[in-house]
This record gives C-alpha cells, sequence and structure tokens, in this order.
C-alpha cells in the first residue's frame, strides 16, 4: 500500500504514520501545510520516520495535484488535516472555514480526479463526535444515525465538511469512508488542549484552569487505539460506510484533572475560569458498528494512557515550553 496521510505532522496523523511505520511494511506519503499545530515540524523526534519508507511534502491540501498522486502511486488515502481545537474557531473561525470546508472539498475534488484514473483507490475521511452536538446526562451516545447538529464553528465545519464527504461519495461514487471519533490523548498532542494543558500546570504547581464547574464529560480514547481503528478501517472497511469510534470511557473534566494529578503524585490546584461560550456539555460515543463489523475494541485504559501521556511530556517539556501560548 501506498498511503497518502494528510495532516501527518499533527497529533493524530503522526500517531498514525509511527503506527503503520511500525507495525506493517507499507509507504507513507505525509503531505501537511505545517500550521502552528504541527507537532513534528523535527521528524527526527520520532524515530519510525527515518524509514526510507516515509516521504513528506510541505503542501495545503487545496493545492495536492493528481500528478502528485500519480507520481507516489498512491492506493490509500487518510485525511487527518484540519484545524482542530474548538476556542480559536470561536475567537478567529474563518480559517476553520478555509480549511476545514474550501480546502477539504478541494482535496476531494482531486480525488474524485485520481479515482477516474485509479478506480481502486480507497479513502478514509476522519471527523469528530461533536458534529452530533451535545448530549444530557441521560442521553444514550451518539450512534452513526444520530443526527448532525455542531455548536461550534470547528464542529460546524467539520460537519460541512462531512457533508461534501457524503455527497462526492452518493454522487459521484468515491468511494470514501468517514469516521467520527470522540476526545484523543496521548504524545505528541499540541498543549493548548485540555490534557496537555493539565500536565503544563501540574509541572508548573500553577493553578490549572477549568471552565465553568468542571463538570462537562467527554469520551476519552487513547491515540494508539484510535490509529488502530484507523488503519483496520482503511484495509477493511467499505466504500461508503461510516464508523464511530469512542472510548467508552467518559469523564468530567474534573475527574480528569484528579487522574493526572494522582499520577504525578500532587494535589491539584484548580482555577474555575468563566464558562466557554456554547460549550457543549457531554459527548458519548456508541462504537458497535465498529466492534461488530471489524473486530476493533480500545486495548488502554484511561489510567495507564494517562501514565504515558504523563511520561511522554515528562520527557519533553523543552519542546512543550516552545509551544507558547498555552492557556
Ligand atoms: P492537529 O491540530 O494536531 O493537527 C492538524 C494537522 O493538520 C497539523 O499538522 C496542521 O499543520 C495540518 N493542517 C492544517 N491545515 C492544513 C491544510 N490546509 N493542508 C495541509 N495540512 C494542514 O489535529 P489532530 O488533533 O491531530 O486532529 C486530526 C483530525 O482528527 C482532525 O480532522 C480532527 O478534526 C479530528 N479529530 C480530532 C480529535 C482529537 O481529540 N484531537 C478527535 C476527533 C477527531
Amino acid at each position: 500500500m501506498n498511503i497518502l496521510v494528510t495532516g501527518g505532522a499533527g497529533f493524530i496523523g503522526s500517531n498514525f504514520i509511527d503506527y503503520v511505520l511500525r507495525h506493517t511494511d507499507h509507504r507513507i506519503i505525509n503531505i501537511d501545510v505545517l500550521t502552528y499545530a504541527a507537532t513534528v515540524p523535527d521528524f527526527s523526534a520520532v524515530p519510525s520516520f527515518s524509514s526510507d519508507r516515509y516521504s513528506f511534502i510541505q503542501s495545503n491540501i487545496a493545492d495536492i495535484t493528481v500528478d502528485q498522486l500519480r507520481a507516489f502511486a498512491i492506493t490509500h488515502v487518510i485525511n487527518f488535516a484540519a484545524e482542530t481545537h474548538v476556542d480559536r474557531s470561536i475567537s478567529s473561525p474563518d480559517i476553520f472555514i478555509d480549511t476545514n470546508i474550501t480546502a477539504t472539498y478541494l482535496l476531494l475534488k482531486t480525488l474524485r480526479a485520481y479515482h477516474q484514473i485509479y478506480p481502486d483507490v480507497k479513502i478514509v475521511h476522519i471527523s469528530t463526535d461533536e458534529v452530533f452536538g451535545q448530549l444530557r446526562v441521560q442521553d444514550a451516545p451518539f450512534t452513526e444515525d444520530s443526527p448532525y447538529a455542531p455548536n461550534s464553528p470547528y464542529s460546524a465545519s467539520k460537519a460541512s465538511s462531512d457533508h461534501l464527504v457524503r455527497a462526492f461519495h452518493h454522487t459521484y461514487n468515491l468511494p470514501i469512508i468517514l469516521t467520527n471519533c470522540s476526545n484523543n490523548y496521548g504524545p505528541r498532542q499540541y498543549p493548548e488542549k485540555f490534557i496537555p494543558v493539565i500536565i503544563h500546570h501540574a509541572l508548573q504547581d500553577t493553578a490549572v484552569p477549568v471552565y465553568g464547574t468542571g463538570m462537562n464529560i467527554r469520551d476519552w480514547l487513547y491515540v494508539e487505539d484510535h490509529c488502530r481503528a484507523l488503519y483496520l478501517i482503511l484495509c477493511k472497511g467499505h466504500s461508503g460506510d461510516r464508523f464511530n469510534i469512542g472510548g467508552s470511557t467518559e469523564k468530567t473534566n474534573l475527574e480528569v484533572v484528579h487522574t493526572i494529578f494522582d499520577v504525578l503524585g500532587k494535589t491539584p490546584h484548580i482555577a474555575f475560569v468563566q464558562d466557554r461560550q456554547g460549550h457543549d456539555f457531554r459527548y458519548a460515543i456508541n462504537s458497535c458498528h465498529l466492534y461488530t463489523t471489524l473486530g476493533w475494541k480500545p486495548h488502554t485504559d484511561f489510567q495507564h494512557g494517562i501514565a504515558c501521556t504523563v511520561e511522554w511530556y515528562l520527557d519533553n517539556q523543552e519542546w512543550m515550553e516552545q509551544c507558547v501560548p498555552l492557556v
């Protein structure tokens, strides 16, 4: 397989590349424009990236050409490239529209043209559970049939790209699979996101900023489990299928803070801050379709995954401090 990974210098994309290079003999072509969120600007930071099966091109997904896809004889495509931080989407939504909608549309156009030349190409588009909106405590987790109700500019832009993906499959028969995943955590997540923010403040002995009352709930999935699911879907999923991917690990934000401080053997110091505008209360994912069709289940329990994550950030504190601004 010759796999084009877009956004492969970011958090999940870089973990996916690392997973594939370590577990298979496939070739990877990573195309990433390297925004501030590219956590692997120095590719030597990940040993597997020095493989001769790995190539990198710095480019916007909007500018990928059919000639490039032909030159690398691409057989599979997995699209991670996106703007991803909800708070940034609230303060500066324009880039979310440019990347998550317009650039994704242009990528789909290129893939459609490539599909006409290479009909066997397989494509996976990565999306989020946030497109489904929010749940109350008593609601059942989101399934693949849950209605879309995005609440932030981020989730609305991701929902838009999901609709374009669906339309390109339905109208042009583009062989594409859509995945909607819950919150990921693990190595190389940009330090503006919640778990690295907690780790940063815990290490600095400063107060962890927590929105509102800290009772918002997220369903956490260790990034390697997500990557394993995506690789299975890329290999075995069928065109037009959809998969929800979740950790079945619902935690309040306060529970997450306490778990991290417990791992570090410290007492939490929390600063409750004004709630995020339009803050979704709860997300939870029902992954039964993925369990039953492809036999996937998460392997990493939250306590162990957090311990591994904390260890990685402890080993990479210099990198973390260079990634300011931190919340
Ligand atoms: P990230 O912000 O860490 O990385 C995104 C990467 O995309 C960066 O390397 C960036 O340089 C690149 N990029 C941005 N715009 C680009 C463009 N126009 N052309 C080429 N590259 C571009 O994001 P992440 O957390 O790794 O998320 C990856 C995907 O997974 C996103 O689509 C996101 O919506 C989805 N997702 C993330 C989570 C999560 O918890 N992190 C959960 C569910 C779904």
